[in-house]
């Protein structure tokens, strides 16, 4: 029984630890290439969603990377990419819009996704790794693809359900912080659109997220619904 538990036990050890090591190895690469936004235009928006949450401020840094992405830390801090900054400042992207983004990372925060999502981002080969070890011990040759799947697959999941509350929490911010939730749908179609025109430079934000077009089915869903509660009211 030992001789059976000891490998399996030793490689969950072993994923918990590459686990601590690239969480701490995120963090690091977030302090260092990272500073406070400082735009007139957005932090007045965020000011505005602050007040709507009764939060004294909401700090939002920009991470020197070019993919065009946003990012939510188990601290609670919210990043946005240089590269999606830059859409900005380029006029393709609007402030409203990138205040959606802001908003649903928000969400990934307030909601306690983020401790997750730190798997996602950078814990995803640990979680293989242990399954491999497991899943390898008993079927050989395989095993490795059988890890690979359900990996996979979890991660999949995790994040589908994860990105939807965080749409639906971004929603009602929006609207309560008086933005409304007509730039979270425009940016969407957007970052497809963009998808579409430039062929291999999809937006890390899309690829990390289930499809435009279901996504704002559901805030649409979600808008009809408290238009009717507010009505009723
Ligand atoms: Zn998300």
């Amino acid at each position: 029984m030992i001789k059976l538990l000891l490998p399996i036990l030793l490689a969950i050890g072993y994923g918990l630890l590459m686990y601590r090591l690239s969480v701490w190895r995120t963090k690091r690469q977030l302090d260092a290439n990272s500073t406070e936004l400082a735009d007139p235009i957005l932090n007045q928006l965020t000011r505005q969603m602050a007040g709507a949450l009764d939060l004294p401020r909401i700090r939002v840094f920009i991470y020197e990377i070019e993919p065009v992405n946003g990012l939510a830390a188990p601290d609670g801090r919210i990043f946005i990419t240089r590269g999606f900054y830059q859409k900005y400042r380029n006029g393709e992207v609007t402030a409203d819009e990138l205040a959606s983004v802001i908003a649903h990372e928000l969400g990934h925060v307030a909601l306690g996704h983020s401790r997750r999502r730190m798997i996602d981002f950078s814990g995803q080969n640990a979680l293989r790794m242990v399954l491999m070890m497991i899943v390898g011990r008993f079927i050989p040759f395989i095993g490795i693809w059988i890890a690979n799947i359900l990996t996979s697959l979890v991660a999949a999941r995790m994040s589908r359900s994860d990105e939807y509350e965080a749409d639906a929490y971004a929603t009602a911010l929006l609207i309560k912080s008086g933005i409304g939730a007509g730039p979270q749908k425009s940016l969407f179609t957007k970052l497809e659109r963009l998808t579409k025109t430039n062929a291999g430079a999809v937006p890390a934000w899309l690829l990390s997220h289930p499809k435009a077009q279901e996504r704002i089915a559901a805030i649409e869903t979600l808008e009809r619904k408290w238009g009717q509660a507010l009505r009723g009211a």
